[in-house]
């Protein structure tokens, strides 16, 4: 299965990201979380990116492309992989269609996570993070088991400092100046499916699963942008 997750900040993508990597034994690629293990270790690449990240603006294509390349380039990815949080631009992804067209393993589908945007702002503010292995939380609809640590691996969670309000609504400027458009570019494809992402994370989840596990039951491998079926119906046009 390779895969990609689409939607704003807070939308529940790295949430549903764990729980589909899981299920579908891929390993989960999230271009923020490479970079913040960077900024943390003070390399060259988090040097580059620290700067854009704290304002809330995209890193530069290039930067983030050459990154995403390396990674897919890995053993592991060789099985499939969830991309989430790349491609966030039209270039992005149209490396990303070239890289893995020159591979011959295009995508098989791009998951759309849909939710209100006042809903977005609530789910961000009260973010918790793992700085260690990515678990995210929220003080109010996920919180950890023990106040302040994270569940999986002990550690102590951080609120991300691109976590306030004012950044949160610049990143939103972001999502629709640059991002969004990747919504028609998907649906072009035939490659786009959407998930509502509210109500309860196991809920999602499980409407999450049994999407993947519909369209994996229906493709051959060749992905779904092939398929010329009554499945089309199910995406919606941007
Ligand atoms: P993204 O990766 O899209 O930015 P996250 O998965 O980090 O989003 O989720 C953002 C915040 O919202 C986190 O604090 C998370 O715990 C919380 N969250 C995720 N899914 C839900 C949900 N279905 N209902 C309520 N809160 C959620
Ligand atoms: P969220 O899903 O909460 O918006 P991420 O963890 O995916 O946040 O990304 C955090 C920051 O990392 C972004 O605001 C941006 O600065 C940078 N970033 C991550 N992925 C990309 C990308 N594909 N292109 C450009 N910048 C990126």
């Amino acid at each position: 299965m390779r895969l990609v997750l689409l939607g704003p900040p807070g939308a529940g993508k790295g949430t549903q990201a764990v729980q589909i990597a899981r299920a579908f034994g891929v390993p989960q690629i999230a271009t923020g979380d490479i970079f913040r293990h960077n900024v943390r270790n003070e390399t060259e690449l988090g040097r580059q990116a620290k700067s854009f990240m704290d304002r809330g603006d995209l890193v530069p294509d290039d930067i983030v492309i050459g990154m995403v390349k390396d990674r897919l380039g890995q053993d592991d990815a060789e099985k499939g992989f969830l991309l989430d949080g790349f491609p966030r631009t039209v270039p992005q992804a149209v490396a990303l269609e070239d890289f893995l067209a020159s591979e011959n393993r295009p995508l098989d589908v791009v998951l759309r996570f849909n939710v209100p945007e006042s809903e977005v702002v609530r789910r961000i503010v009260n973010r918790r993070s793992c700085p260690n292995d990515g678990s995210v939380y929220h003080l109010e609809f996920a919180p950890p088991k023990v106040e302040g640590v994270c569940d999986e691996c002990g550690a102590e969670l951080i609120q991300r400092k691109d976590d306030t309000k004012e950044v949160v609504l610049h990143r939103l400027e972001e999502y629709h100046a640059k991002t969004e458009r990747l919504e028609y570019f998907y649906w072009e494809r035939g490659l786009l499916r959407d998930v509502e992402s509210v109500g309860p994370v196991e809920e999602v989840t499980k409407r999450t699963l049994a999407l993947l596990d519909d369209i994996e039951g229906l493709h051959d491998g060749s992905g779904l942008g092939d398929t010329t079926d009554d499945d089309d119906e199910e995406a919606t046009g941007a």
